[in-house]
């Protein structure tokens, strides 16, 4: 199965989808991830640091290129979960284009909803614990702001074509994951 996972910063994305994935035993795919990947020295980390480290989205062309380059892993064959991914409505109509070159598709797109004051205060007490450069309250900021700019769109992108399903992400952990494997009709 393909599955796209989509929802604003802070609202428990990376967790969920860490479970979703390990139960579907596919590979979890975050972008986020890979471009945190490639800091350090090197001309290219800091390059994408240059965006992230403020709230804005790494450029399309390298997103694309490192998603496809993933993707085209043989662990990659049966399916997989993209997290933060697509964040564009460019991206979105990518991967569309890169699947459909290979007789494939998206399966469903699950959204994670959860409101903003709620998300604010979350990536506040993350930052506290976890220390990650973009997790100031400037950044938290920015992130909002692009998520419900440039991402929303890509919600409604799905939406026309029926493939969202959209999931309360203010409850606890746990019943955010079982509300998933129900939307996904999975077993016990
Ligand atoms: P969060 O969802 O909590 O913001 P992520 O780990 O998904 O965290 O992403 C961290 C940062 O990486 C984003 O704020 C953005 O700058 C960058 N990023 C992640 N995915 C993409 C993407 N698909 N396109 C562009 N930039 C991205």
């Amino acid at each position: 199965m393909r599955i796209v996972f989509i929802g604003p910063p802070g609202a428990g994305k990376g967790t969920q989808c860490k479970r979703l994935a390990s139960e579907l035993a596919i590979p979890h795919i975050s972008t986020g991830e890979m471009l945190r990947a490639t800091k350090g020295e090197s001309e290219l980390g800091e390059f994408v640091a240059g965006y992230i480290d403020h709230g804005n989205l790494a450029p399309d062309d390298l997103v694309m290129q490192m998603i496809t380059d993933r993707l085209s892993q043989p662990d990659c064959c049966d399916g997989y979960l993209l997290d933060g991914f697509p964040r564009t409505v460019n991206q979105a109509i990518r991967l569309d284009t890169y699947l459909s070159e290979r007789q494939q598709s998206v399966d469903i797109v699950l959204e994670l909803v959860v409101e903003q004051s709620v998300l604010v205060e979350r990536l506040l007490a993350r930052a506290q614990t976890e220390n990650r450069i973009d997790d100031s309250i400037e950044t938290i900021r920015a992130r909002l702001e692009v998520f419900f700019r440039r991402t929303a769109p890509v919600l409604d992108y799905y939406r026309q074509r029926g493939m969202i399903r959209s999931i309360d992400g203010s409850l606890p952990p746990e019943s955010v994951f079982q509300a998933i494997r129900a939307e996904l009709n999975l077993p016990g």
